[in-house]
């Protein structure tokens, strides 16, 4: 979509700069997908907040707009699933995965950073920060950031989304002093209470018929999310929104004193900088 609200994200492209013409990307030989039709950069100095269920400084979607995000992953199945169906739509989105789950499934954090995706961060064990005090609090974050820069072997974006959206305001202002955008989201798909998929494509296209446009708070750990995407996305499509994906400036600068915590937390005496393929190989096998 190139109407006025394209301008009007333009207005605020100081803050969240527009990669639009060759980044705008449409989906060969598959008409019918949502594809991505705007990219935005996200320049995170200051720890900007951005979804107005809780942030309301930066509004930087225009009518149809809508961005897909996913917490709690990696998980084996639903977050490959995901993959798929964003796949199968050229669609960007997106994720925060929980830290000890991106040191459990290291190999699925992977390739949804090698789909092009964006990656952030949702804690070390999604604690609720709004009970976690002090240095408790840092560690959950700073700890969750580390965690998934070692399950990816490079740093992710510094996007943030608080577990449970508790945000205290200690850790905001923390968050700023390590220039840390924070997430809140403008459609909660509430999809982690709904066991059928249907139900999840419901929540969303309701929810996002209402307001016309949003970030949109979903669960890649869900397995309703997961067997709802293919659905959503046609839908979405189907109803005219667009796609908007959003990429950082630069990626985060994790702190070594929790790079080294996070780091003792992998199994093992050496962790996943071979793949398995090269690790262990199949030199005989019975005919098929
Ligand atoms: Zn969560």
């Amino acid at each position: 979509m190139r109407g006025p609200s394209f301008f009007a994200g333009a207005l605020i492209a100081s803050l969240v700069g527009l990669t639009t013409g060759a980044a705008a990307q449409s989906c060969p030989g598959k008409p019918d997908a949502l594809g991505v039709s705007r990219v935005v950069e996200v320049d995170t100095t200051g720890g900007p907040g951005f979804g107005f269920e809780q942030y309301k400084a930066h509004d930087f979607l225009g009518m149809k707009e809508v961005v897909l995000t996913f917490d709690d992953g990696p998980w084996p199945n639903n977050t490959r699933a995901v993959l798929e169906a964003l796949a199968q739509h050229c669609a960007k989105a997106t994720f925060f995965p929980i830290g000890k789950h991106a040191l459990w499934h290291p190999e699925i954090l992977k390739e949804v950073a090698a789909a092009g995706h964006t990656i952030g961060s949702h804690t070390w064990s999604h604690a609720n920060l709004g009970k976690a005090k002090g240095d408790k609090a840092t560690d959950e974050i700073e700890k969750g950031v580390s965690a998934v820069k070692i399950a990816l072997g490079k740093a992710p974006a510094p996007f943030f989304r608080f577990p449970y959206l508790q945000d205290p305001k200690e850790q905001v202002a923390y968050l700023g002093t390590r220039s840390i955008a924070i997430f809140s989201h403008d459609i909660d798909s509430f999809d982690f209470k709904m066991r059928k998929p249907e139900d999840v494509v419901k929540s969303v296209m309701q929810k996002l018929d209402k307001k016309g446009k949003g970030i949109i708070l979903m669960h890649d750990f869900q397995q309703a999310t997961a067997k709802a995407m293919a659905e959503l996305l046609k839908e979405l499509k189907a109803k005219g929104y667009v796609l908007v994906h959003m990429t950082a400036k630069a990626p985060v600068t994790t702190l070594p004193h929790w790079d080294e915590l996070a780091k003792a937390e992998v199994k093992g005496p050496t962790g996943g900088d071979r793949p398995t393929s090269s690790v262990v190989r199949t030199i005989t096998a019975a005919p098929k």
